[in-house]
């Protein structure tokens, strides 16, 4: 499995991520929400402290976890875990954005990032 964007321990976060949207999808939405602003076209998180470097919104899930919002949110979405192996892009560009996320395989989002693809 590529582990490249580090951070992220995989089988945990599916695995929590999968249980919360079975038993409280509702209350975990409602929570979330909280922090969500419309910018432009997008909807995008309030920072609370708990941002990346990069730009990235995150939550702490419990002790020791950390997810990047749109993980999250894309996750919620679909009501499915993320595939193994798969990242999630921003369409739009604007990595606070939970709303423009399409699923994507890591070679392509690198492709996409470096400028030598673009997306369909
Ligand atoms: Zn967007």
């Amino acid at each position: 499995m590529n582990r490249r964007r580090g951070c992220f321990s995989g089988q945990i976060t599916h695995d929590w991520l999968a249980r919360q949207v079975k038993l409280n999808k509702e209350r975990l939405i409602d929570r979330l929400a909280r922090n969500l602003v419309d910018e432009g076209d997008c909807r995008v998180w309030v920072p609370t402290g708990s941002g990346t470097k990069k730009g990235y919104g995150r939550i702490s899930a419990k002790r020791d976890l950390k997810l990047y919002i749109h993980h999250v949110f894309w996750t919620l979405t679909n009501c499915r875990p993320i595939p193994a192996g798969m990242e999630i892009d921003h369409t739009c560009e604007n990595r606070r954005c939970i709303k423009h996320l399409q699923l994507i395989d890591p070679d392509t989002n690198l492709a996409i990032r470096n400028g030598k693809a673009t997306r369909t």
